[in-house]
């Protein structure tokens, strides 16, 4: 039902992943992205596949008319279309160029979800995939010299909020996507607690596990990455850009409360309490902070500390990388989860 007042609801026609108009434009011009192209056309104008060629991200202009039904997509379609991209996903040796097809592409989607007013409970179900994505590639692509974690980030925060607030206006979402959602929110936040208990105070009957939480808050950050390690994947990986920072700030606390000139610490033992791959990344984390070692300890001494030593270096973390999925991320992107929401 239309709310009185409110423009009339507009209704997409286009039943391709790209309109026409858009389709020929790019051909002409030479546009098309490597994935959308007829096998085997080739030369500077090759030939739109129009079961690849997915619409592109354009900038609203100011002053232009709206757009015409026939450029947009009805919500069965932009569905469609985000599988199509999901099913992209199979393969981690071109990660970069799907990732920024996909970006583009999705970032799309988004804006014609807002045109269409797309019922937030069906939102839900377009988002979540696209949240899954840019966590999953984020880790992924986080040591490719070309990725952009502050864009990525952006991109991420963007669909967890839009989720968050269909979350609040849709209260009989089925609580495995609710749980889902959540669990992603409080992973990305423990260092902001008020945050998390504000959102959380607005579902009432959910149950979230506040272990993670109340661990952060304590700063027991030992215990921290010992439970991060057991989180199903999703979580896990989203939790992991704040664990590296974790780790400066336990270093450098250690560093502080053993202060000697005689203090040693074994690196193993580092190795094993912060959760990294090896001791050689220990070591590499120690140069970084300027704490001196010999083969097997650390040596605490608070004057020869680094005070801004830079941003983290983004190891690899063997929690996630023991996941299978990652090689292929498809069906973790898909969701292949207990509940229907997402077979439809
Ligand atoms: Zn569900």
């Amino acid at each position: 039902m239309e709310r009185m007042g409110s423009p009339p609801q507009i209704r997409g026609t286009c039943m391709e992943m790209c309109p026409e108009g858009e389709l020929l434009l790019r051909q002409r011009e030479g546009l098309l992205h490597r994935f959308e192209i007829v096998e085997g056309s080739k030369g500077k104008r090759p030939l739109a596949d129009p079961l690849k060629t997915v619409k592109c991200f354009a900038r609203p202009a100011a002053g232009m008319p709206p757009a015409a039904p026939s450029d947009l997509r009805p919500k069965e379609v932009l569905l469609n279309t985000v599988k199509y991209l999901m099913n992209l996903c199979n393969d981690a040796s071109n990660a970069w160029e799907v990732f920024e097809f996909v970006t583009d592409r999705l970032r799309a989607i988004r804006q014609e979800m807002t045109i269409l007013r797309v019922p937030p409970e069906y939102c839900l179900i377009l988002l979540q995939p696209m949240m899954r994505f840019h966590i999953v590639y984020g880790y992924i692509l986080s040591n490719h010299s070309r990725y952009d974690n502050t864009l990525n980030l952006a991109h991420l925060n963007e669909c967890l909020h839009k989720c968050l607030d269909c979350l609040e206006v849709c209260p009989s979402t089925c609580d495995i996507c609710v749980q889902h959602i959540l669990n992603i929110y409080v992973s990305m936040n423990l260092n902001n607690p008020e945050s998390v208990i504000r959102i959380i105070d607005k579902m009432p009957n959910q149950k979230i596990d506040l272990k993670l939480l109340n661990c952060w808050s304590q700063k027991n950050f030992i215990r921290v990455f010992h439970l991060a390690a057991k989180l199903e994947v999703i979580p896990k990986i989203a939790i992991y850009s704040l664990l590296i920072k974790i780790r400066d700030e336990c270093l450098k606390n250690i560093c502080i409360g053993f202060n000697s000139v005689n203090s040693k610490f074994s690196i193993k033992r580092l190795a094993c309490m912060f959760s990294y791959n090896t001791v050689e990344d220990v070591k590499k984390h120690l140069t970084r902070l300027g704490i001196s070692f010999n083969e097997d300890f650390a040596f605490f001494n608070c004057k020869d500390l680094i005070q801004n030593p830079g941003s983290p270096v983004n190891y690899r973390w063997w929690a996630i990388d023991s996941e299978h999925c990652l090689k292929s991320p498809r069906d973790l992107l898909l969701g292949n989860f207990a509940c229907d929401c997402h077979k439809s």
